[in-house]
């Protein structure tokens, strides 16, 4: 497992007692409940601490580069969040998310068309909790979940903590094939199982990179409507497009039939922990009973610390630097696999974060990591975004963290790397 991947220059030890003890002699082992059987520690995470050594070159990691940020007006705003609003801030606030906080993210949301009332919104911890709240009121064990081929890892460990069952759907340069679901949703409908919702990241997929095509949004929304399934809109990277307008969500053609995610980790900064989720009025009572029984409300500092940056900075303009950086970081990826690995093949995102690299002959992204750990960079290999172990010939690189310099330099690795395999 990667847990054992050794970096240059170390020698592998045994295990720490304390590890050995949580896997062997775990007293409670036969007292966990059915559904922590499916758990377990994603790829990225047992990555992240050798990834984050200084000599790796990461690209694995989805982190969003912060060193941008103006610190000292986001200071100023953390400082005005106690000194003018303090008895709130450290205080317990609505289940549902403060209420001006969900009056502005509407204005964040118009940006993709969507027109909401602030009673639609339910502010979360990050859109993951929406993920999970959604997961937690629609899933019952064995329930179908339609999801994009590859898929997000961090949903994937949601819907397998509830039991769902993932029935993959394939995407191409253009996002989700609408015939591949309307095959998929017929084959489901002609043997009984029930889907329960359509799970779809439409805009610079993680981590294939690529976008639903604005043509295909209607077609897919109608066959989900068609088939009586829910579709989970998950749109952290909408905002984080490199040219022209951003597409028009899904949740804009239909309010009734979308269930909508957004977050400000991607376009502000995740140290806060704040995402929402736009749902349907019915829905959105048992999100809100959902989270208020994990976690009572969402953190007010956190909801006040947002609000305060979405009214007194220029939020729009730090989307527009965001989009600056993260262009520039996906052409020095797209040139330097050019140059060091024209023997894969590649997607050129136009927006977000993401790479989504096909090996060359059928060498397996998940065997080769170790090795590639060993020459200092990083990726995340394709087996980690499909449920059924799928994927190995391909593997996602992020751009979004290192510097032009340091992708440059991780692609070369890689490249010496993958030709290593190539003479095995
Ligand atoms: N959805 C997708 C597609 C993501 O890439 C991420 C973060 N990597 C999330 C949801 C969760 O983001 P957060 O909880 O920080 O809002």
């Amino acid at each position: 497992m990667i847990e054992r991947i050794v970096p240059a220059g170390e020698t592998a030890g045994p295990p720490t007692s304390s590890a050995a003890a949580g896997t062997r002699l775990d007293p409670w082992l036969g007292a966990y409940a059915q559904r922590t059987h499916g758990m377990r520690a994603s790829e990225i995470r047992a990555l992240f601490a050798v990834a984050n050594r200084p000599e790796v070159v990461s690209l694995a990691g989805g982190m969003p580069y912060l060193d941008g940020l103006p610190l000292d007006v986001l200071s100023d705003v953390a400082s005005r969040v106690v000194s003018q609003r303090g008895l709130q801030a450290l205080q317990y606030g609505s289940g549902q998310g403060d209420v001006t906080l969900r009056e502005q993210i509407l204005d964040v949301m118009r940006l993709e068309g969507i027109d909401a009332h602030p009673d639609d919104v339910v502010v979360t911890t990050g859109s993951q909790q929406a993920l999970d709240l959604v997961t937690r009121i629609f899933i019952d064990p064995g329930d179908v979940v339609v999801a994009e081929a590859p898929s997000y890892v961090g949903a994937l460990g949601v819907f397998r903590a509830y039991q769902a069952d993932v029935v993959h759907v394939p995407i191409d340069e253009h996002g989700l094939v609408p015939a591949a679901l309307e095959e998929t949703l017929a084959s489901l409908a002609a043997t009984g199982r029930r889907v329960k919702f359509l799970y779809t990241v439409p805009n610079f997929h993680n981590p294939a990179g690529v976008s639903l095509s604005t043509e295909r949004r209607p077609a897919v929304l109608a066959i989900a409507r068609r088939y009586g399934v829910l579709v989970l809109e998950d749109n952290p990277y909408g905002l984080l497009g490199f040219e022209g307008e951003p597409r028009p969500a899904i949740r804009s053609m239909d309010d009734e039939g979308v269930l909508y995610l957004g977050s400000f980790s991607k376009t502000f900064a995740p140290g806060y922990r704040v995402g929402w989720v736009v749902a349907p009025h019915a829905v959105r009572e048992k999100l809100v009973l959902a989270s208020e029984s994990a976690i009572l409300c969402p953190s007010s500092a956190s909801q006040i610390a947002i609000s305060t940056y979405l009214s007194t900075c220029d939020w729009q303009g730090q989307i527009k630097s965001y989009r600056e950086l993260y262009r520039e970081r996906r052409d020095a990826t797209i040139s330097a696999l050019a140059e060091h690995l024209p023997e894969a093949s590649w997607n050129v995102p136009d927006g977000g974060f993401y790479v989504w690299v096909k090996l060359p002959d059928g060498l397996d992204s998940k065997d080769m990591l170790p090795r590639a750990v060993t020459a200092r960079v990083a990726y995340v290999p394709g087996t980690a975004f499909y449920y059924d172990g799928g994927g190995a010939s391909h593997m996602r690189l992020s751009y979004c963290f290192p510097t032009p310099e340091r992708i440059r330099e991780g692609v070369r690795r890689l490249a010496s790397v993958v030709a290593g395999e190539r003479e095995l």
